[in-house]
């Protein structure tokens, strides 16, 4: 059998290494247009920063390796650049020639190339880069080197745009983003992604949200956004997207479907009869609710590229779809989520409630316990969990990791406070804020508390709310207090409950939810109408800094 993969990363060398470690004899081809197989993309950010010191870290095969251990016939340099499904033929160039190849199979993981919308300016400017491959950095670096920039642009706020406002902060340039969305990091919330937001402001990064590019000036030194504010920049990073490369697949007819990537069944079939594919180009299925998604991630591109090759061998492997789980760290914040947010649940119509947690990276006791801010999304009615973010400077990775393998297993929110973890002071706390999430998600549902988000709290107020902050008087004093707010430090509440008037809901908060919670509970087993206000003021003020009265 003679099988032909195009793209050598992450999809394309997993397919490669699988097949021959199930199949000794097949012929194995991997066509890669780049200098480089196997490169560390997600690396690449780190590299810019010097935290990778040495490049050839990134360069983690080589043809030679790859040849030695697996016989794997590796040929960088060459591009894939038609197929002939009906001759199942492929046509390729390199440098110095074009060539036909044929193929029994043919395994596409082309990956994505970054998206760079029309702009005026931007043919004549010199100074823009974008960041997907090993070139492209050199690029970055080479430029760095010869013209010491001083000023740096990142359009776009995504993984790449922020890993790179960071690196280009320590290589000591002055950064400026610029984000069409309203916030930073779309996939988030906008409270959550409010916490990245103040941590890049605290390390000196300047941001322009709900703003786009619109136009370059003097050959790129000038970037000027669609409010008509001009920008310098020594040099610029375009990150706003990706787009599945599907050149190749449409010069095979095959059918793309949303947002342009290759059409795969579930064993990673196109349309064309042994063509598979893999990796960023494909549409997947969002596992949560079945909709046809793109996911542009390494570890579902590493998945898919281990099991197209088991359905070539002939092993009984479907892709069950994937539910999108990343992180990204921003200075001394990271920032992780997995499955849907809050915006696309009321996209697309689902019934749910939301908790927000704040809870220890491990025992508060136990010295550089970090705090944890976890948001976890769950349909009240069935449990089911459907997506969860959380930020924090440590322990963010085990608890998003934790959520994302629970929707895999089909838990429901029912299962959190029963999940058992690793436990001794340095670690963790006997209460996980992923056990502590279920318990709170089971309050709300068995009606034991109820509770308000952030973005409800002033039109609550207008209707006619009391907002009761229980924090001590030193904490209103240091960090600010809520407008409106009457203010009854919870260990008083008991015997100061006259003051609470009873012919009004109250809504109540504290710094992080817990004393309102208890509060709420006080104020409930006494006939009040009360709710809690999630998240609290550690939240709210993140995100409503303005509204706070210092
Ligand atoms: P790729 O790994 O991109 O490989 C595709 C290869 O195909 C490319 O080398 C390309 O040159 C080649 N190719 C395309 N067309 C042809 C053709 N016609 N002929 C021959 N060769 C062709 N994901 C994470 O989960 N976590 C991270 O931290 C993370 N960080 C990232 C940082 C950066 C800077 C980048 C660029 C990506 C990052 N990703 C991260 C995304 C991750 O790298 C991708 O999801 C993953 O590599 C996709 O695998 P793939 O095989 O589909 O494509």
């Amino acid at each position: 059998m003679k099988i032909v993969i195009v793209g050598g990363v992450a999809g394309g060398m997993s397919a490669a290494t699988r097949l021959r470690r199930l199949n000794e004899t097949a012929e194995i081809i991997i066509l890669e247009k780049g200098p480089y197989v196997s490169f560390a993309n997600c690396g690449l950010p780190y590299y810019v920063a010097g935290e990778i010191e040495e490049r050839s870290s990134l360069l983690v095969q080589t043809p030679e390796a790859l040849q030695a251990r697996f016989e794997l016939d590796v040929r960088p340099y060459s591009e894939a650049v038609s197929i002939d499904a009906s001759l199942k033929e492929v046509i390729v160039r390199t440098a110095e020639e074009e060539y036909t190849l044929s193929y029994d199979k043919l395994i596409l993981s082309p990956g994505a190339k970054a998206f760079i919308p029309p702009a005026k300016g931007l043919e004549e400017a010199k100074n823009i880069f974008t960041l997907r491959s090993v070139p492209d950095v050199d690029a970055i670096t080479d430029f760095m080197e010869l013209y010491q920039p001083k000023k740096a642009v990142v359009i776009g706020a995504g993984f790449i745009g922020l890993e790179m406002a960071e690196s280009l902060v320590h290589r000591g340039l002055d950064v400026t983003i610029i984000e069409k969305a309203p916030h930073v990091l779309p996939p988030l919330d906008e409270e959550m992604a409010a916490y990245i937001t103040k941590e890049l402001k605290a390390n000196g990064v300047k941001l322009y949200t709900g703003l786009a590019a619109e136009s370059f000036e003097e050959e790129g030194k000038v970037v000027v956004l669609e409010n008509g504010e001009r920008l310098e920049s020594d040099m610029t990073l375009m990150s706003v997207g990706v787009k599945p490369e599907t050149t190749l697949a449409l010069t095979a007819g095959i059918e793309t479907g949303v947002r342009g990537g290759i059409m795969v069944n579930e064993y990673y079939e196109t349309s064309q009869k042994d063509i598979y594919a893999v990796g960023d180009a494909i549409v997947v299925k969002q596992q949560i609710n079945g909709e046809d998604t793109m996911i542009a991630l390494a570890s579902p591109a590493n998945r898919q590229g281990r099991q197209v090759a088991d359905v070539i061998s002939g092993l009984p492997r479907k892709n069950k779809g994937s539910i999108g789980t990343a992180i990204v760290r921003v200075f001394n914040q990271v920032a992780a989520s997995t499955g849907l947010n809050e915006r696309q649940l009321k996209m697309a119509n689902e019934k749910f409630e939301i908790v927000h947690i704040q809870g220890k990276s491990h025992a508060g006791y136990y010295p550089n316990a970090g705090t944890i801010l976890l948001k976890v999304l769950f349909n009240p009615e069935n449990g089911k969990i459907y997506g969860a973010q959380a930020i924090g400077e440590d322990g963010v990775d085990k608890r998003i990791d934790i959520i994302a393998t629970a929707i895999k297993a089909g838990m429901t929110i029912h299962d959190l406070p029963e999940l058992e973890f690793t436990y001794a002071p340095p670690f963790g706390s006997a209460k996980d804020p992923v056990n502590m999430a279920g318990y709170a998600a089971l309050n709300l549902i068995e009606g034991v508390s109820e509770s308000i988000q952030w973005h409800e709290l002033e039109s609550k107020q207008k209707e006619g709310y009391l907002l009761l902050d229980v924090r001590n008087e030193g904490e209103l004093e240091k960090n600010g207090r809520l407008k409106g707010a009457l203010n009854i430090p919870l260990d008083q509440l008991r015997e100061r409950l006259s003051e609470v008037p009873k012919d009004k809901p109250i809504i109540v908060s504290c710094h992080s939810g817990l004393r309102s919670y208890i509060a709420e509970r006080i104020l409930k087993q006494n006939e009040y109408k009360a709710k809690n206000l999630d998240g609290a003021f550690a939240l709210y003020s993140t995100v409503r800094p303005e509204k706070v009265e210092k």
